[in-house]
């Protein structure tokens, strides 16, 4: 069993207290039972963190090293992997997701630190040769402090999935994770502080507010990057305050999925697509499959199958591996989930669920029933806003022109799906939805090869991939004056 723990910031190598002094808890969903203590720090935290990264990034070679980053990342893997079981534990009581979720998640990380380890090696620029006398040469270099902040809802994958591409492109960095969830993210730095070889003051990592400690990273002029994942409102804030530095600014914000589905779609995968896509992690998943667009000849039958399919899950502590759903991360977000279900109540029509969970099991914890709610405007909040809860709503088409017009009827465009046998259909629909990733015929495979992020609202740059690790670099190019001998 996970043992409680106070962790400390690591900076320049070494754990400290925050110069406050004070302590957040961190709590499991599932019971309000404490997992773990972290640093309530300040600006004074962050900025000292940042000093500290600045310099290890000029005074050390982590940034012309690449085999010792490639070795060092592998390193990390390895003592993550070796530890998975027991950061899945903590995981799924820090934040409340099932266990199943929390394995895929940890071994989502191992994969990610060794496919960044082995990308380190590979940040190749180019040359060119603009004219007889000419040489240019265009070298990818790292920028020099990448600020992290992640947010709870995937606090494992997302923290990583910011750290690795700047460690191996080269960077030093200063990462902030969200506070409710910072006790797995100080398990991970834990493990990574037993790599041996990293040079001091390269990684560094604060625990507090984002309002104070991660403001005061987005509006310092020593870091050179942030690298943001979080709500929109977030983002917006963070674009403004990062303005007056002229900073790179990488945003993962929310979305509002449509999952659409056609008459000609194999119903059999079709329906627990639907279902998963929207209660995977209780619905605390940017990408989710929230809006259900089917079309207007399968919708009774559908939802019919989808409520029956819904009433068969069970909702409960994610320790407990014959539970399907857990709870939602905390008492904030379970009122804001209740409030949308309230006016969905008023608006339209529930299908299934739209209660929070009460008895024995479920009183000290945040559990809410999987809800479907239909007739909804497509104006409503319910349709445009994101709710980060195990709530979906239903929308109808009748002609292929409709389902692509519902589908980009949000301001986000973080991802969808279409379902169809139709091969030409599907390449049409999924071409004119504007969102980073689209589906066809299934939904929430995310790879860390292939490059995730947003259109429109869901947030500016890329994610995964090789593009992850470009946008931690710069390009610069070195030309050389050279005579041809022939003249
Ligand atoms: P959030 O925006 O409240 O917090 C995210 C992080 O930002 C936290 O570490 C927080 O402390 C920090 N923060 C808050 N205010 C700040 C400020 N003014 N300046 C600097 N940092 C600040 O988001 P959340 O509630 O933790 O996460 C849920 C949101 O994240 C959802 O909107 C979800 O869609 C989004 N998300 C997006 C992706 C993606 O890849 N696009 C992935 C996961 C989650």
């Amino acid at each position: 069993m996970v043992k409680v723990k106070t962790y400390l910031n690591y900076i320049n190598g070494e754990f400290v207290k925050s110069s406050s002094g004070k302590t957040i808890s961190c709590i499991n969903p599932a019971n309000q039972e404490v997992v773990g203590y972290v640093q309530q720090s300040n600006e004074n935290d962050i900025e000292n963190a940042i000093q500290v990264a600045d310099t290890a990034f000029h005074n050390t070679n982590w940034r012309y090293n690449s085999a010792l980053r490639c070795s060092t990342l592998m390193q990390y893997a390895n003592l993550v992997e070796n530890k998975k079981e027991e950061l899945a534990q903590l995981l799924t009581m820090n934040n409340g997701k099932t266990i199943g979720e929390a394995h895929a998640e940890i071994n989502g990380c191992i994969d990610g630190i060794r496919y960044y380890a082995g990308l380190s090696r590979n940040v190749f620029g180019k040359s060119v040769v603009p004219s007889e006398d000419s040489l240019g040469v265009l070298v990818r270099e790292p920028v020099g402090v990448v600020g992290i902040i992640s947010p709870w809802n995937w606090p494992a994958w997302l923290m990583i999935r910011g750290m690795l591409p700047a460690l191996a492109a080269g960077n030093a960095i200063v990462v902030k994770p969200a506070t409710l969830t910072a006790a797995i993210s100080m398990e991970l730095i834990e493990i990574l502080s037993e790599v041996k070889d990293i040079p001091k003051g390269i990684i560094n990592v604060v625990t507090g507010p984002g309002r104070s400690v991660g403001d005061a990273m987005v509006r310092s002029k020593h870091v050179d990057i942030i690298n943001f994942t979080g709500d929109e409102s977030t983002g917006v804030a963070i674009s403004e305050a990062a303005a007056k530095t002229i900073k790179k600014l990488s945003l993962e914000l929310g979305g509002k999925s449509p999952n659409v589905v056609f008459e000609d779609a194999d119903l059999s995968k079709a329906v627990p697509g639907a279902i998963w896509a929207f209660l995977f992690t209780s619905g605390q998943l940017c990408m989710a499959g929230t809006r259900l667009v089917v079309q207007d000849t399968i919708y009774d039958e559908f939802l019919r199958t989808l409520k029956e399919e819904i009433e068969k899950l069970k909702v409960g502590n994610g320790l407990d591996a014959s539970n399907h759903i857990g709870p939602v991360v905390s008492q904030t977000q379970l009122d804001t989930v209740m409030e949308y279900i309230n006016i969905g109540k008023k608006e339209g029509k529930v299908i299934t669920g739209g209660y929070r969970l009460t008895g024995k099991e479920f009183d000290n914890g945040f559990f809410v029933a999987p809800t479907v709610i239909a007739e909804l405007d497509d104006n409503s909040r319910l349709v445009q806003e994101e709710i980060f809860g195990p709530v979906l709503v239903v929308q109808k088409f009748h002609t292929e022109e409709e389902a692509i017009k519902i589908a980009n009827g949000t301001k986000f465009g973080l991802a969808g799906a279409v379902w169809t046998k139709d091969v030409n259909r599907a390449v049409r629909v999924a071409r004119e939805i504007k969102a980073g990733t689209v589906w066809v015929n299934t939904y929430n495979k995310f790879y860390t090869e292939a490059e995730f992020g947003g259109y429109k609202a869901s947030g500016i740059g890329r994610t995964h991939g090789e593009e992850a690790l470009l946008e931690c670099t710069e390009i610069k190019h070195i030309n050389f004056d050279i005579k041809p001998t022939y003249f």
